[in-house]
């Protein structure tokens, strides 16, 4: 079995923009009995059979404490650069330039520069491929554990192999919650958000902290599930994580970036925020 069935990890992100298309147009062109690419359907396969409280209680322990390395925030998008996976290099770019092209387009719009400093590490999260976990452990859409896994989660029925669908206290809609607890209080599915987050926390400003973190919990910030587990302040600021979906989704393009070009403004903006070392 290959626990990396996805060619490169955008692979995943490309199937959203086949569930999510950018314009009405699309919407009404969208081919609703489309399936994904077997590499796909595969990948969420291992996504919903493995992610279980247990499995991310353990990733917690072992990637929170930071401990793994000492990175400033370019070491870490250099880093990141190295994720080799199996990739056309003609089609597809770096990921430096992927995440450039969604701080640049958040740049254009004229949004605070937390907001464009947030498009640019959004997903060095995805650093976790280069310590060994699996994709469906780094990448894919997020969803409560140690709770009722939501009908609207891209394919719902492969979590029958979910070892926590048979757990009683875990199968009810709140499971080991409290209903409104609010979502600081609920452990997700582990992978490239969560770990982020802890990264950073702190260090900027709510909105962009609540962007990393839930960006890719597609059944909440699209498909409107979980309020039932989300307090007043979260439905406030997920109205900043819906602002920042289409940066993240619609922005990539074959254009190249020219890296040296932007690199002073970027330096500056991540010593504003983020100077010096951080914990990995
Ligand atoms: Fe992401
Ligand atoms: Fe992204």
């Amino acid at each position: 079995m290959n626990p990396s069935p996805l060619a490169d990890l955008d692979e995943w992100e490309d199937d959203l923009l086949r569930r999510y298309p950018e314009s009405e147009n699309e919407e009404a062109f969208r081919d609703y009995d489309a399936e994904a690419r077997p590499s796909v359907k595969e990948f969420y396969r291992l996504n919903h059979r493995y992610q279980t409280l247990d499995f991310v209680c353990s990733k917690r322990d072992e990637y929170l404490p930071l401990k793994k390395r000492q990175m400033t925030v370019w070491e870490a998008l250099e880093y990141l650069n190295t994720l080799v996976d199996d990739s056309d290099p003609d089609i597809d770019l770096p990921q430096i330039e992927h995440l450039l092209q969604t701080a640049e387009a958040i740049r254009r719009d004229g949004h605070p520069r937390w907001f464009i400093l947030t498009g640019l590490i959004h997903d060095l999260g995805k650093i976790l491929c280069l310590f060994g976990e699996p994709q469906w452990a780094v990448v894919g859409d997020t969803f409560p554990v140690g709770c009722q896994f939501s009908e609207k989660i891209v394919y719902h029925p492969f979590f029958d192999d979910n070892p926590d669908t048979q757990v009683a206290d875990y199968s009810t809609p709140n499971g080991i919650y409290e209903e409104g607890c609010g979502l600081d209080s609920v452990t997700m599915s582990w992978g490239h958000d969560e770990y982020l987050y802890h990264v950073v926390k702190d260090k900027l400003p709510e909105p962009a902290l609540y962007m990393i973190r839930y960006h890719s919990f597609y059944p909440a910030h699209k498909e409107g599930e979980y309020d039932h587990l989300m307090n007043d302040h979260d439905r406030e600021m997920f109205a900043w994580v819906r602002a920042f979906n289409p940066y993240d989704l619609y922005t990539k393009s074959s254009e190249r970036v020219d890296v040296e070009d932007l690199r002073p403004f970027y330096d500056d903006l991540i010593n504003e925020f983020l100077p010096g070392m951080l914990a990995w």
